[in-house]
């Protein structure tokens, strides 16, 4: 039987293993860290669950496909509900803007509580989607580093749609020409953190993100977003994927131009295929270094990192839902104070989740288990102790500023992740949450490519071609899969 060994459990990583357990393979993944799952895990804090890293959950298909090639029964393993809501938007003028999913409620929202027309965001969402629809075919589902993407019938379709594309401006520009308010272009331009970028450099072909969370939807996984690794891992082990945990690959030797062997930590492994889940400058960093290094790819700048406290909170807020954002009074200063002075503006915009809204069990009775972000900048040997201090103090005040209490009397419970914490838990450089940002206009093709000059070695994962993210990690799963084919 052929063999393949996948360097790491995030959820590409995992992705991959099921994959080419179907192909024939018989696949071990090697993960460095005690538990599965990379970024995509959970903490417990006394009696409340929080999920570490991930918790916007769209595009359920690339999971339900997954199941469906495996001919398991998703049911049996994952259970997902759509939300209704998919946001709450908070402003410091006392503007609360509530993103339903129903686009009926949307709209009388937004033309309730802005005065303004619904119409340029109904046009916007309907572009949302014809970008998408064009570019996913090139740009998500296949290698951009392969010439037979280039003779697909599907690239004709995406050529067309460039002059609709926004691709020479950027986000903030194509928000600014589009929609009719500026909390909306606020709200839109938010969408470029998906990837960890920033809405005034990266191009305006971001603005297809939304299509995702507000056409198609957002979704809740019913036990929490850490069941995905879960019910991933339990999926791959009934197909005869071999999990090793609590070893780390620290070299692969090369002979006649193939990975003979990967050296770890606790041994020596063969087989016929390497896939590399862990996060790619790190990887030639550390057990590629011996290997060509593309320089170009590597020295893109890194996405945005985020300082997280989990707080348990011993009250209930009614006026909020899964996902909350208190938005910055100054969103472009803010961007710049992350991409351009590497440092965190005192007035940041606040991300809160709160999975207990949805999953009783996440909290105890009376409380609620809250998941607090801003976006930073990636490491560049911060002080992250002090800087860490001093946004808890800035949050809090936003926090009380715009909910009009004093969130500290509640909380009970706190933990943290700041840069250099999910440094040393994921092994991404510099804590990036999403590999390499996009904010220069050709950062889709300094990506690293899902193969490599080896012939069996291959790249998966958030900091790789497509992209960081849960869908785009699932997205570079199948990619390799296929070039392995
Ligand atoms: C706080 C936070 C919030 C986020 N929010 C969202 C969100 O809302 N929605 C969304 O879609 N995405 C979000 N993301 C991004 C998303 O989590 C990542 O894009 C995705 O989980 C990355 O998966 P991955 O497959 O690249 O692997 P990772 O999760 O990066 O895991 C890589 C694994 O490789 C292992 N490894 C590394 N080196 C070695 C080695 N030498 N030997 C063995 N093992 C090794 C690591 O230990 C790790 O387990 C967020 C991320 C964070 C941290």
């Amino acid at each position: 039987m052929k063999t393949a060994i996948v360097i790491g459990s995030g959820v590409a990583g995992i992705a991959t293993s099921i994959r080419l357990q179907l192909k024939g393979y018989q696949t071990t993944v090697l993960e460095k860290n005690s538990y599965l799952g990379g970024k995509l895990t959970e903490i417990q804090l006394g009696n409340f669950r929080f999920d570490a890293g991930p918790s916007l959950f769209t595009s359920p298909n690339l999971i339900e496909e997954l199941f469906h090639i495996s001919k398991k029964n998703m049911t049996d393993y994952f259970d997902y509900e759509t939300c209704d809501i998919s946001c709450n938007y908070f402003f410091d003028d006392k503007t609360h803007l509530t993103f339903y999913a129903d686009k009926q409620k949307l709209k009388n929202e937004i033309e309730s509580k802005l005065n303004v027309s619904f119409k340029p965001l109904e046009k916007y969402l309907k572009l949302s989607e014809y970008k998408y629809e064009a570019t996913k075919p090139i740009f998500l589902e296949k290698s951009l580093h392969k010439t037979s993407t280039y003779f697909s019938k599907k690239l004709i379709k995406c050529i067309q749609a460039i002059p609709k594309l926004n691709l020479f401006e950027s986000l903030d520009k194509t928000n600014n020409k589009a929609l009719n308010h500026p909390k909306l272009i606020q709200i839109f331009n938010r969408y470029a953190t998906y990837n960890g970028s920033s809405p005034y450099l990266a191009s305006g072909i971001l603005s297809l993100i939304p299509h995702l969370e507000l056409n198609q939807g957002s979704f809740f996984p019913k036990s929490g977003m850490h069941s995905i690794t879960k019910a991933l891992t339990k999926l791959a082990t009934d197909l005869g994927v071999q999990f090793i945990t609590n070893i780390s690959v620290n070299e692969l030797t090369k002979k006649d131009e193939i990975i003979h062997s990967v050296k770890t930590n606790n041994g020596e492994y063969q087989a016929d295929i390497i896939v590399c889940n862990a996060d790619v400058k790190t990887a030639y960093d550390t057990f590629l270094n011996k290997f060509n290094k593309p320089y170009k790819i590597l020295e893109q700048e890194r996405s945005s990192s985020g300082i997280i406290f989990y707080w348990g909170i011993n009250k209930k807020f009614s006026n909020l839902d899964l996902h909350n954002i208190l938005f910055s009074s100054n969103y472009k200063e803010e961007f710049n104070h992350i991409f351009n002075l590497k440092s965190i503006y005192f007035d940041p915009t606040v991300y809160i989740n709160i999975t207990s809204k949805k999953n009783k069990d996440d909290a105890p009775e009376n409380a609620e288990n809250w998941f607090v972000m801003v976006n930073v900048p990636s490491d560049e040997n911060h002080n992250w102790e002090e800087i860490r201090l001093i946004t808890r103090k800035n949050i809090i005040n936003k926090i009380n500023k715009v909910l009009d209490t004093n969130i500290e009397d509640y909380i009970i419970e706190e933990d943290y992740l700041d840069p250099t914490r999910i440094q040393i838990r994921t092994s991404s450089a510099g804590g990036a949450l999403y590999g390499s940002s996009s904010n220069s206009r050709n950062a889709a093709f300094f990506r690293h490519p899902n193969f490599s000059e080896i012939k069996n070695l291959f790249f998966v994962g958030g900091s790789v071609h497509p992209g960081g993210g849960i869908p785009l990690c699932l997205n570079s799963a199948k990619i390799a899969t296929e070039l392995i084919d």
